[in-house]
Order: structure tokens, then sequence, then C-alpha cells
């Protein structure tokens, strides 16, 4: 298995779920036991043996990244979801989209201060929702190590806005 055999097996569906996005679908990589596995594993390689206490992930598909994350790190995983999921005392972000607002929320018991965390999500686009995450993590006194994703949008500035964090991606599209 290698990068270049992962990249195609993405499925790429234009227009979807809307005129003008370019969809990348990772359910042909999950669907695949050695690639599933091959992914997980490259997307803990530089985490294996380093002070980590929890995965992050927002739903849904980060769910699914990091929580595979966190069993092979041997970590907790930390569900970030929208509005209205989670049932404890939360903390909630809002933050802008292009047409709107949108918000996240975190369980408050999740992170104890000083805890060190990895934010994962299936992809990078603009870096809204992990920044959001970031915010979340940040305002329970968590400390974020790094984020990582499958697969990066380079055109759609994401890494720019993490500028002050290490951020690792798999596969690249412009
Ligand atoms: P952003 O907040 O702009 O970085 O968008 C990232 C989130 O939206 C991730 O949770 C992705 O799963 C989803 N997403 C954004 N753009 C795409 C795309 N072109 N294909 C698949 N998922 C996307």
């Amino acid at each position: 298995m290698d990068l270049t055999t992962i990249k195609s097996m993405i499925r790429i569906k234009e227009d979807f779920p809307k005129e003008g996005i370019s969809f990348k679908d990772i359910t042909p990589v999950i669907n695949d036991a050695k690639a599933f596995r091959y992914v997980i594993k490259k997307m803990c390689e530089d985490f294996y043996g380093r002070d980590i206490d929890l995965v992050v992930g927002p739903e849904a598909r980060g769910f699914i990244m990091g929580s595979a994350m966190a069993y092979e790190l041997g970590t907790g995983f930390v569900p970030v979801r929208k509005p209205g999921k989670l049932p404890a005392d939360v903390e909630k972000y809002e933050y802008q989209l292009e047409y709107g607002m949108d918000a996240l929320e975190i369980h408050r018991d999740a992170i104890r201060p000083g805890q060190r965390v990895i934010i994962v999500d299936d992809l990078l686009a603009t870096g809204g929702t992990v920044s959001a995450t970031a915010h979340l993590v940040e305002s329970l006194g968590g400390i974020v190590e790094a984020f990582v994703f499958l697969i990066e949008l380079t055109e759609l500035g994401g890494r720019e806005r993490l500028k002050n964090y290490d951020v690792k991606s798999l596969v690249e599209y412009p």
C-alpha cells in the first residue's frame, strides 16, 4: 500500500453536495481493510511514543479517523459535535461561515487543563471546523499538539489559518 494508491481510491464527486464543490469521498478507503489500516498508521506516524493524552475529532468523519487513531495510539477520544447532540455540560463555540453562522460543542469534562491533544479530521479545507475545535480544546485548558488530516485542499487557506500549529496531511488536492 502507498499514498498514490490511497489517492486513486478517494472518490471524487463533482457538484456534491452542491454546485461548485468537488467532494472527496473517503468511504472507498475506509471500506478496504488494508487501505484503512495504512492511512491510520500513517496519520499516527509522528505521534508514537509521544506524550499525547487525547485525540479530538469533529463530527462526522473526524469520529471515524480520530477514534481509529486514538485506538492505535492508546489515547482517549473526544467527540466535537453540532449543537444539541452532547448530553452533559458543554462548551460552545460559534463561528462565521461564508453565509451565516455555525457552532460546535464539546463536553466540559472531556479535557483537563494541561492535557495534550491532537485534532483529527478527514479533510482540511478552509480550516474553519478545526479552528473552532481548537478554540474549544484551548478554552478547556488543553494543549493542541498537532492537526492531522487524510486530505488537504491546498488552495483554500486552511494551512495558513493554522500557521501557529503543526499540521500534517497525507494527500493533497489543489
Ligand atoms: P473546513 O472547515 O472548510 O476546513 O471544512 C472541513 C470540513 O468539511 C471537514 O469536516 C470535511 O469533511 C468537510 N469538507 C469540506 N470540503 C470538502 C470536500 N471538498 N470534500 C469532502 N469533505 C469536505
